[in-house]
């Protein structure tokens, strides 16, 4: 039997995929079988898109990644609310000398920075652990001034005990975070 690839060469080897002849620069031994190298390629490739597929994402993760990929579209729609109208926003704030545009700038910042947590979370990032429990810490902090304004209070209860969950979320999936 010839090298399928080299008809001059004599076959050492089969794949065991295909079938076909393999001469020593041909043939690919893994775990004690031999392959061309375009089976080689196809049959471990797979394996392995198999393996990063089977990522087991506890329903711990998807829901703080789910949480917060809503917290950051909610916030975008909010800082571009805020941005768009100046007089609306201080209203709400009560404090006419903070400019709009840079407390929807800031708010924009955070809801991207929320969007990203979600995406790494959801991937099994360690990061985005990291990242969730800042902006977590970080909103529940700055919610409790908030609860005395009177238009914002029952909004900010709601996101208080939302970023609450969100630091437990993570603490218990905090394991399977790489
Ligand atoms: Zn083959
Ligand atoms: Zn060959």
């Amino acid at each position: 039997m010839k090298c399928f690839n080299h008809p001059d060469r004599d076959a050492v080897a089969i794949c065991s995929v295909c079938g076909q002849g393999l001469c020593e620069s041909c043939s690919v031994k893994i775990a004690g079988k031999f392959y061309c190298k375009p089976d080689a390629d196809r049959v471990f490739g797979e394996e392995k898109q198999m393996m990063a597929e089977e990522f087991v994402r506890p329903t711990s993760i998807i829901v703080a990644a789910i949480l917060f990929y809503i917290l950051g579209a909610l916030g975008i729609i909010w800082s571009v609310g805020i941005m768009a109208s100046g007089s609306v926003a201080s209203l709400l704030i009560g404090a006419q000398l903070v400019s709009p545009l840079i407390i929807g700038l800031i708010g924009l910042v955070l809801s991207m920075l929320y969007l990203i947590a979600g995406y790494w979370l959801w991937n099994g990032l360690r990061e985005g652990g990291i990242l969730g429990v800042v902006l977590s810490v970080i909103s529940v902090s700055f919610s409790i001034p908030l609860l005395a304004a009177p238009f914002l209070a029952a909004v900010t209860a709601v996101l208080m005990v939302v970023g609450v969950v969100l630091i437990m979320l993570i603490a218990m999936s905090w394991n399977y975070l790489t």
